[in-house]
């Protein structure tokens, strides 16, 4: 019986150095989820986008012609990505900023899908896709990250006039 309790206990962090394998960053709590998890906790388009790597439809997201003032953060964790100074109309079709909030927030690895070479922009505390950076941006970065709408959840600066 011990030893069956070893074997799974050593199965289980088996599976949990497995979830983390894109992801060292020690400064972040991590949001480690089974694929069922996240199915319940996210709608179909969510999580087509999110763990699934999907693009939204350009022009089809709600935060394309969006200018309001506040922050985005990721829609399956809720870690602070984006904020709107840094948002701006790239044409694109995609919700674009030209900064990230912290460079500690996103990971950014190499997408060869579709026979491109592009660098996926990851959210770094949950693994979501959540769009590409290209650098044909704006100053002062030059950046262009191009995120999928259904990936963020905006949370608006709070009204002073209440
Ligand atoms: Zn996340």
């Amino acid at each position: 019986m011990k030893q069956f309790v070893f074997l799974l206990i050593f199965l289980m962090q088996l599976l949990m150095v497995n979830a983390q394998q894109t992801t060292n960053n020690k400064e972040m709590d991590k949001v480690i989820k089974s694929e069922a998890e996240w199915k319940k906790n996210l709608t179909s388009e969510q999580y087509n986008i999110c763990r699934l790597k999907a693009t939204e439809l350009p022009g089809s997201g709600r935060y394309y012609n969006f200018y309001q003032k506040g922050h985005y953060q990721c829609v399956a964790c809720g870690n602070h990505l984006f904020d709107s100074d840094t948002k701006y109309d790239s044409g694109s079709g995609w919700p674009s900023f030209y900064d990230a909030h912290s460079k500690n927030s996103m990971l950014l690895q190499t997408d060869k899908s579709h026979g491109m070479v592009r660098t996926e922009v990851v959210c770094a505390r949950c693994g979501s896709h959540l769009g590409h950076v290209f650098d044909d941006g704006p100053k002062p970065t030059g950046l262009r990250y191009c995120i999928n709408s259904l990936a963020l959840e905006f949370v608006p600066d709070e009204k002073k006039d209440r």
